[in-house]
């Protein structure tokens, strides 16, 4: 990718899916500027949203594609179909409103959101293979791609009967590496096989291995104690061959600074680092935490606005650091002026969204069991 130097650009991509906000709710639109024209600063190019991030396009197109020329980034951004009740007219029309909201003209990469082994029939049954190849003709879309939660036999049946899908946008961080559902490392060896590139996501899974277990954070603290935990993370990842982009979906115009820093002067994990990380990888082995990593798709459909995110968040910190006051509290502003844990009426429209697949319903319980 050249950037607006043009220069061959670094690895790492702007998710535009945890951005700031004010404590009105309103996005932080002066932070998000300056976190924008940081990243384009640096030298990086790529900018990812998607059509269920509530606000994100929008906000791309104020923040980002209003202020700089068009031809100086590259924009992704993804069609859902697999949302309840969806109909494929209303899946079709998610382009249409992407460019409207982003007003990018075009998208650089366009993306099948979230294909799981429960929900890739929909975009068959829907045509939307044939939709995205289509806008592609037309010069509205200059690559096309998936991004995928499922297992590595799905991969495999969809690059073999969909050669024209130029890149793949996978999970891929040191805890999800060997896990028994993520499976990280077994998909990402399909994708190379397949000789497709490869766009990283949730390379810190949701924030929390930049703020890992107490276990973790004593591990890679006496490897380098100068270094952040989110650059252990983030360069885990970008030590891979085969990257289009690493994603990291910043909040704060200090880890903006922090990403472009450490990725500008790229240098892989050596011999002892990675050795580091394998100890990590064990002690996260170790505890069983809700793998939720904040998407936040589940929460804008919920009837009784429940914050399930922030509510796993408290629940991660109780059975981490058994630390019950901070869990209490974490608890209280999850909830305040939004639904409890115990208001779920178990309608299943997170469940059928969430990218991890996780019992939400389930956990919501136990949460509220052990936090009301
Ligand atoms: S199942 Fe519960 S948490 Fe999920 S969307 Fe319905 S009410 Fe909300
Ligand atoms: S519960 Fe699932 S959908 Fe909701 S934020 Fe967590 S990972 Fe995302």
């Amino acid at each position: 990718m050249i950037n607006r130097f043009g220069e061959e650009s670094g690895k790492l991509g702007f998710g535009l899916m945890r951005l700031p906000r004010l404590e009105s709710g309103e996005f932080d639109k002066e932070q998000i500027k300056q976190m924008i024209d940081t990243f384009l600063d640096a030298g990086f190019t790529y900018f990812d949203t998607a059509f269920v991030y509530p606000g994100s396009e929008e906000v791309m197109k104020e923040c980002l594609i209003d202020r700089h020329p068009r031809e100086q980034y590259t924009v992704a951004t993804k069609l859902h179909a697999a949302m309840r009740g969806l109909s494929e007219e209303e899946a079709k029309k998610e382009f249409e409103t992407s460019l409207e909201r982003t007003g990018a003209g075009y998208f650089d990469y366009y993306l099948l959101h979230s294909l799981t082994d429960e929900n890739y029939t929909k975009y068959e049954e829907y045509g939307i293979w044939e939709f995205v190849k289509q806008k592609k003709a037309e010069g509205k879309i200059r690559h096309m791609g998936f991004s995928f939660h499922g297992s590595p036999e799905l991969l495999e049946k969809l690059l073999t009967e969909h050669p024209e899908v130029e890149f793949v946008q996978l999970q891929i961080n040191y805890a999800d590496w060997d896990d028994a559902d993520v499976q990280s490392g077994r998909n990402y060896e399909i994708v190379r096989r397949f000789g497709k590139p490869v766009v990283v996501m949730e390379p810190v899974k949701g924030g929390t291995l930049a703020d890992p277990i107490p276990a973790v954070k004593k591990i890679l603290s006496e490897a380098n104690p100068e270094a952040s935990y989110a650059s252990w993370a983030i360069r885990f990842v970008a030590s891979h061959e085969g990257l289009l982009a690493v994603l990291s979906g910043m909040s704060t115009l200090d880890q903006v600074k922090d990403n472009t820093t450490f990725m500008k002067n790229f240098v892989p994990l050596d011999e002892n680092e990675k050795e580091a990380i394998r100890k990590a990888q064990k002690a996260l082995k170790e505890v069983e935490l809700i793998p939720c990593t904040a998407c936040r798709y589940c929460t804008g459909g919920c009837p009784m606005e429940i914050s399930i995110p922030d509510i796993f968040a408290a629940r991660n910190k109780q059975l981490a650091l058994n630390d019950n006051r901070r869990a209490a509290r974490m608890y209280k502003e999850a909830t305040e002026g939004k639904g409890l844990a115990s208001e779920c009426i178990q309608c299943g429209q997170c469940e059928s969204v969430c990218p991890q697949g996780l019992p939400i319903i389930e956990l919501l319980k136990e949460a509220a069991e052990n936090l009301e």
